[in-house]
């Protein structure tokens, strides 16, 4: 028989992963505080529900895809955690901070649930197209049970070890994301500068020891390397706010064990200031044009 998923948070994100999940068989009871999000997964196929905890009852897994760590701690402590029944296992596929999750995953075994942490590489195309990568954290039991769902929204699974540690594979791959994107910009810059063609500039380091995902698959120079976000306009793609939530995410953690992140640092300050300029909704490539003093 199908299981039943409740699924909590059903913005941009959520969306097409719910809709991925009734795709491959499985029954969804969504909510979410948005009427629009609501509409287009019953659109999809999905029961739509008046509470976080009338999804929850009778469902056999329940997936939270939102905000921020308060919005995941309070969903999980005031509905969910009541609701559900015995036995039913929690993915949360947010992106927020370690200590959270770490507090909501003990606080659903203290209670006899299993819960992992899920939080995806890939953007909202990806989401639709079920093409996600969900990095877990969690117990080997939890995991071999959360892989059938998380593998019908995504392309690939991988375990990361514990509690948290799903979290914090995320905040590491993406702090790296910021900080090498941010050398690939003020590079092209200075090459431009040096009289460089961009394109040669990329035929040179695309094959040298310079070489990154930050400039082979998501060159930030317009009509340089395979089509990318820089390409229209710096619109779709991965937005300098949703970087900047996750640098943040990343140098909090870091100051909470004592590591040293100056990369990270000096990203995180450089992406405040293009979200400052009015620029969170555009894709994070746009540094370059920042960095080229635009
Ligand atoms: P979103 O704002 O589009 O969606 C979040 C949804 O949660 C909204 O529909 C909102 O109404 C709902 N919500 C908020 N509080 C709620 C509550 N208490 N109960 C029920 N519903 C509630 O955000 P998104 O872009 O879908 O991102 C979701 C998560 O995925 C975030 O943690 C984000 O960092 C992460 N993420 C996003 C992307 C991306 O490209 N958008 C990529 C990777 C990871």
């Amino acid at each position: 028989m199908s299981q039943t998923i409740a699924f909590i948070g059903l913005g941009n994100m959520g969306g097409g992963m719910a809709a991925n999940l009734l795709k491959n068989g499985f029954a969804v009871r969504a909510f979410d505080l948005s009427d629009d999000a609501l509409a287009k997964a019953e659109q999809a196929g999905a029961v739509r529900c008046a509470s976080a905890a009338e999804a929850v009852s009778g469902a056999d897994a329940v997936v939270t895809m939102l905000p921020a760590g308060k919005h995941v701690e309070s969903v999980y402590t005031g509905d969910v955690f009541g609701a559900a029944r015995a036995g039913a296992l929690f993915l949360d596929c947010s992106t927020i901070d370690v200590a959270t999750a770490r507090r909501v995953e003990d606080a659903a075994t203290a209670r006899g649930f299993e819960m992992v942490d899920a939080p995806v590489s890939g953007g909202i195309a990806a989401a639709n197209g079920g093409t996600l990568t969900f990095m877990v954290g969690g117990s080997e039991q939890a995991f071999g049970r959360a892989r059938p769902i998380l593998s019908a929204m995504g392309k690939a699974v991988i375990h990361a070890g514990g509690a948290g540690n799903g979290q914090a594979a995320k905040i590491c791959n993406n702090m790296l994301l910021g900080a090498t994107m941010v050398a690939t910009c003020e590079t092209f810059a200075m090459a431009g500068k040096l009289g460089l063609d961009p394109q040669t500039f990329y035929d040179i380091s695309s094959v040298s020891s310079g070489q990154s995902w930050s400039m082979t698959s998501y060159c930030p120079v317009p009509g340089v390397g395979p089509q990318s976000p820089s390409d229209n306009g710096y619109q779709g793609g991965f937005a300098v706010g949703l970087m900047l939530k996750d640098l943040k995410l990343a140098v909090e953690a870091a100051a909470s064990v004592g590591a040293s992140v100056p990369m990270g640092n000096v990203a995180e300050s450089l992406y405040q200031l293009l979200a400052n300029r009015g620029e969170a909704g555009r894709d994070f490539s746009l540094m370059i044009e920042m960095l080229e003093g635009k």
